[in-house]
């Protein structure tokens, strides 16, 4: 497959089209889902599908493919296309490809993994992530029934990171700006250590791996909240380039 189309959401982050016959068949039925991304290594304009050896992917020459986590955003199973948002933090495989990204530029995707069951019953939801976790929370908001009432804290690296997000009706929305210099996801940590909950609000986080396991820590420990009420995943880890989400 192929990158069909390039769009800028904000300047710090890009919608990739992918287009292809590949995508034939992937189906993406809950939200915060996932696909894996192979991309051409760094300076190469070709894909290189590396092979498995038993333990991982490797290149022929040894060294590990750019693959990268996403959340599969629009899938069109007509058009045989898939979107999906990229950060574009810096320097990443795929924050620098989808910077620079151009159609016919070839990509592969696998997936989907596993995305999260929205309880239908539950009163109240805290929706907690960085960046990349936007996607993932836009889904959300969509699946969450309308009655239900919505915390949705987002913290962002730059105020131009902040996009549209929801319209929803009984939905705060609180965007939590990270200082220049500070470590990710210290705004969204404090921010979720300062929300009430009410009994049987669920909870869904994501963002940096520290953070989470931080924001983990607070849920389970001082709030004694029911594991079962929240999930909580790591999407990148701090100074370390890949996943930090071996099951996503
Ligand atoms: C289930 C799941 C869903 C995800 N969905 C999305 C999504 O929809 N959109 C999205 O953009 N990301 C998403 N991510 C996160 C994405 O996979 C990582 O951010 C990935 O590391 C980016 O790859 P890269 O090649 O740009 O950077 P890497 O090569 O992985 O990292 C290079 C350097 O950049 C740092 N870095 C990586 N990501 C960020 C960041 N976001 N901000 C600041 N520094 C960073 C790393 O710590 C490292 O020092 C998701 C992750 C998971 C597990």
């Amino acid at each position: 497959m192929t990158v069909r189309g390039v769009e800028r959401l904000s300047p710090r982050m890009a919608r990739v089209t992918l287009a292809g016959p590949e995508l034939r068949g992937l189906t993406v039925e809950q939200p915060a889902a996932s696909v894996r991304v192979l991309l051409p290594s760094p300076g190469e304009r070709e894909l290189v599908v590396p092979s498995w050896n038993g333990n991982e992917f490797l290149l022929p020459d040894g060294t590990r493919p750019p693959i990268r986590t996403f959340t599969p955003c629009r899938c069109d199973p007509e058009a045989l296309e898939l979107d999906i948002h990229v950060v574009l933090h810096g320097a990443g495989a795929a924050s620098q490809w989808a910077g620079a990204a151009e159609p016919g530029q070839p990509a592969a995707v696998s997936g989907p993994g596993r995305g999260y069951v929205v309880d239908g019953d539950a009163a109240a939801f805290l929706l907690a992530g960085d960046e990349t976790a936007i996607p993932a929370m836009g889904q959300l908001l969509e699946a969450i029934p309308a009655q239900a009432q919505v915390r949705v804290l987002v913290e962002v690296g730059r105020p131009d990171a902040r996009l549209e997000l929801t319209d929803r009706p009984r939905t705060s929305l609180q965007w939590c700006d990270l200082p220049p210099g500070a470590t990710p996801g210290d705004s969204l940590v404090a921010a979720v250590g300062d929300a009430e909950l009410v009994p049987g609000t669920r909870v869904w986080a994501a963002g940096e791996a520290a953070a989470v396991q931080r924001i983990r820590r607070h849920l389970f420990e001082n709030l004694g909240l029911p594991r079962g009420q929240a999930s909580v995943r790591g999407y990148w880890k701090h100074g370390r380039s890949g996943d930090s989400d071996p099951g996503a």
